[in-house]
């Protein structure tokens, strides 16, 4: 166990803010002062960060590409020798249990070993002379200084799908952590020197929404990759814009669906639907909290569903423990929010069928919910709640289930259960997704892209156009008469 980092990390120097302003970090099962004192950046500690990383775009960019790999790969080695501890730190701060906050250090070593490799293969076209004399080529180059402002229910895993592929293509990142969880990526800044990258390269910055804000309207960042709301992700973009219209990159809020159909393999629907949905404690953005299910195998799969709510009770606890399935939810904030949903539902009659309330009286624990055909216009059914409450709707045909899960305005994620491959292509294609499961949920890979439709966002992240995203194009055209 090694003592906090509570600074800000900026040209490989922990650094402390310029304003005096502090968070505080408070553990969600047992409500311990973890931290007092996180030093809060304000628009001068943004200054500062992103002219580190203008200065170090100088020479990193022209860093060979296996030498950027190499310090990739060695510090994906690094995060890997120190995963216990960096999960610690996540778990202590939000609540994620152990299994899951070492999971998220272990898929960020994994997105900076598949960034490495793709450090050496952005390559370019040429065009020879079409009869006009001239030969053509394109080239990709790096954006410069890209910026990265994220939510806090999967830190690591942002830090991966944001900074891995933009400083494998030579760009340099100042990164803003959430308020919420900010000790895990204090921690990386520590491994980020061992490995040896040079100073100003990677950079991370906490603070409040004032930094965000900050970074998305920097005159001299190139791009900003938000993950966050659907309401602050506006913002951002309309910070983007004003400034100096810099790229966005925005993975925002889902009311993902799941339809199930008679035909479906029920014991994999209900345990991906139940242990599945239920993972992070449902804080996970392409979470499927519609459930669609055919009508005609309705009653026998909510009953189902119901037991195996009722049974996860037993493995959520102390989320540091290695048995621990779920734990709280993430602070005092994320649980009023969810409560004054479930109080809106039963002050307006609509009764959950299990769950509804707190569970246990320590701990921002909640009950995994489940509301059966609440009334289609109900918050509980249309917005996003980012806690374990699912909504069960009944369907008597594929048309009708299409028409439902559409029915919305994000467009995340979804699931497919059938045991028809016809039928869950033909579904697939019809529904407005970026991602899509068959007879599984959404498992984000840093080989595949990941991001929303409508107002889930755009852009994409991970796989090739997760890097493509961070390069731009340039034109050369060569006269060959002279
Ligand atoms: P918020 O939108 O509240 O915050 C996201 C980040 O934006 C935080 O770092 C926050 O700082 C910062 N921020 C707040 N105000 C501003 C501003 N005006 N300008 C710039 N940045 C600002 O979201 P949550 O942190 O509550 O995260 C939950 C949301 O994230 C859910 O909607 C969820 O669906 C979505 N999400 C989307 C994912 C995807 O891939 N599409 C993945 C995971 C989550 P601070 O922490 O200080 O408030």
């Amino acid at each position: 166990m090694q003592p906090l980092e509570e600074r800000l990390f900026i040209n490989n120097e922990f650094l402390p803010s310029q304003s005096t302003q502090r968070i505080s970090v408070i553990n969600p099962y047992n409500h311990a002062v973890i931290s007092s004192a996180v030093h809060c950046a304000n628009k001068d500690d943004v200054d500062v960060a992103v002219d580190a990383a203008v200065a170090a775009y100088k020479t990193w960019r022209k860093t060979t590409p296996v030498e950027r790999a190499r310090l990739m790969n060695r510090l994906a080695d690094l995060i890997i020798e120190n995963v216990e501890e960096l999960g610690r730190l996540e778990t202590l701060a939000m609540g994620a249990p152990k299994f899951i906050a070492e999971h998220g250090a272990r898929e960020l070593a994994q997105s900076l070993q598949y960034y490495a490799g793709w450090a050496d293969k952005i390559g370019g076209e040429v065009f020879p002379d079409s009869g006009d004399g001239a030969y053509r080529m394109v080239t990709y180059e790096p954006l410069g200084v890209c910026a990265g402002i994220a939510a806090w229910n999967a830190t690591f895993l942002f830090i991966g799908w944001k900074v891995a592929p933009a400083i494998a293509a030579g760009n340099t990142y100042v990164f803003k952590v959430s308020e919420k969880s900010p000790l895990g990526a204090l921690a990386l800044g520590k491994l980020v020197v061992q490995a040896g990258f040079p100073p100003g390269v990677i950079n991370f910055i906490n603070g409040t929404g004032e930094a965000g804000g900050a970074l998305a309207s920097h005159m001299k960042v190139a791009k900003i990759s938000f993950t966050g709301s659907t309401a602050t992700g506006k913002k951002v973009q309309i910070a983007a814009a004003s400034s100096n219209l810099k790229k966005c990159t925005l993975e925002l809020g889902g009311k993902s669906a799941a339809v199930v159909f008679e035909d479906a393999d029920i014991d994999n629907a209900l345990g991906c639907l139940s242990q599945g949905f239920l993972i992070n404690t449902t804080q996970v953005c392409a979470a499927t909290t519609r459930l669609l299910v055919q009508d005609t195998i309705a009653d026998d799969f909510i009953a189902k569903l119901k037991v195996r709510f009722e049974d996860a009770l037993a493995s959520f606890g102390d989320p540091s423990l290695p048995d621990t399935f779920a734990g709280p939810v993430a602070d005092e904030a994320q649980f009023t929010r969810i409560m004054s949903f479930l109080d809106a539902a039963k002050e307006d009659g609509i009764q959950s069928l299990t769950g509804g309330g707190r569970h246990g009286t320590q701990g921002y624990f909640v009950k995994p919910t489940i509301f059966v055909d609440p009334p289609l216009s109900s918050a509980i059914y249309r917005e996003e709640i980012f806690g374990p409450v699912l909504c069960v709707v009944r369907f008597k045909t594929e048309e009708e289930a299409i028409a439902l899960a559409n029915d919305s305005i994000y467009g995340l994620g979804a699931s497919v259960f059938t045991g028809s491959t016809a039928r869950s292509l033909r579904v697939a294609s019809e529904i407005e997704a970026g991602s899509v499961g068959i007879n599984q949920p959404v498992v984000p890979d840093s080989r595949v892209p990941m991001g929303g439709m409508k107002q889930s966002g755009y852009g994409r992240e991970n796989g090739k156009e997760g890097i493509m995203a961070y390069v731009e194009a340039k034109s050369i055209s060569i006269n060959m008469r002279v």
